[in-house]
């Protein structure tokens, strides 16, 4: 029985590797839209503080030339076969994520967090049970074990993105910008002479989630590959298959492709967002487990018309 399984599946192509995954609604459910942008241009920024563990201004300025490189990386393929383009908008003061219905001050931030909010925050404050404390102390509210987290927000009915913001956890590592050699042991990279965490091998796969794209757990080549070990490069350069993913999910000339249909111009008088946030891993094969349990308890989905985490 085994056999023949096999031999189906193989007859139906079901073993080839996955070339890219795209975030539904509902996370992981199929059936459900997904998630993609549908204007021209995603316009972004970075938050003027930089990370905050930075003292060296040449080195801050390093690191904010790293987040640029990687969303050129995709800008590149989207000049090669897709339908939109990142923008740069100026520094930005603002330090809060996520996105207010008919707000004027939303924007698609990149910014460090580099307190724990299990340290700054007493435990008795309200942010704990509005699920705020990120925002209303500035800290990383997150899985310490957790590299960074994109928040998208989104209209439920068409998957239509509307905003999207993305923390990295300077909290619980140390980002770095050369290019070689890995730190040995990882914890040394604090002078950013060697690679410890590459900020452009997260943010690289950080904006994947951005433009809609999910994890691939099977693939280790993936540019989405859910897990980052110290000492990784290797997604600065996006692989095959999520290029794939640029080319069919933003065509060149045409509208950007939704999943089920009906999605473009659904009826009904009441939007209502939904948010995800994905949280992305780290280490080594020996913590495997916690960390996909970690990424787990992060993938979660709320409806709360409106309002702003
Ligand atoms: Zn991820």
């Amino acid at each position: 029985m085994i056999v023949t399984s096999l031999l189906i599946s193989l007859a139906l192509g079901q073993v080839e590797p996955t070339p890219y995954v795209r975030s539904r609604v509902e996370a992981g459910n199929t059936s459900s839209q997904c998630l993609f942008w549908t204007v021209p241009t995603i316009a972004w920024q970075n938050s003027s503080v930089g990370n905050p563990n930075t003292a060296l201004e040449a080195q801050k300025q390093s690191e904010f030339e790293a987040i640029r490189r990687s969303f050129q990386s995709w800008q590149q393929l989207f000049e090669s076969c897709g339908n939109l383009r990142f923008s740069e908008g100026p520094l930005v003061d603002d330090r809060k994520v996520g996105y207010e219905l008919r707000g004027d001050n939303n924007r698609n931030l990149v910014l460090f967090r580099s307190k724990r909010c299990e340290e700054v925050v007493a435990s008795s404050d309200a942010c704990w049970v509005e699920d705020t404390c990120g925002n209303d102390h500035d800290c990383w509210d997150s899985d310490a074990r957790t590299i960074a987290l994109t928040l998208t927000t989104y209209d439920e009915k068409s998957g239509i993105i509307y905003d999207s913001d993305i923390q990295l956890n300077a909290s619980g590592f140390v980002f770095t910008t050369v290019n070689t050699p890995p730190c040995i042991p990882p914890a040394n990279g604090r002078d950013n002479s060697c690679v410890s965490t590459d900020l452009q091998n997260t943010m690289t796969h950080e904006i994947g989630h951005l433009i809609g794209l999910d994890h691939v757990p099977q693939d280790p080549g993936s540019v989405m590959f859910p897990r980052a070990p110290p000492g990784e490069t290797s997604k600065r350069n996006i692989d095959e298959g999520s290029h794939q993913f640029v080319c069919e999910a933003y065509p060149k000339g045409q509208a950007s492709q939704s999943c089920v249909t009906p999605s473009l111009g659904s009826s009904g008088n009441t939007t209502v967002l939904g948010k995800q946030a994905v949280g992305c891993s780290s280490s080594g094969a020996e913590a495997w487990l916690p960390a996909m349990v970690g990424w787990a308890l992060l993938a979660w989905r709320r409806r709360r018309g409106g309002a702003r985490s």
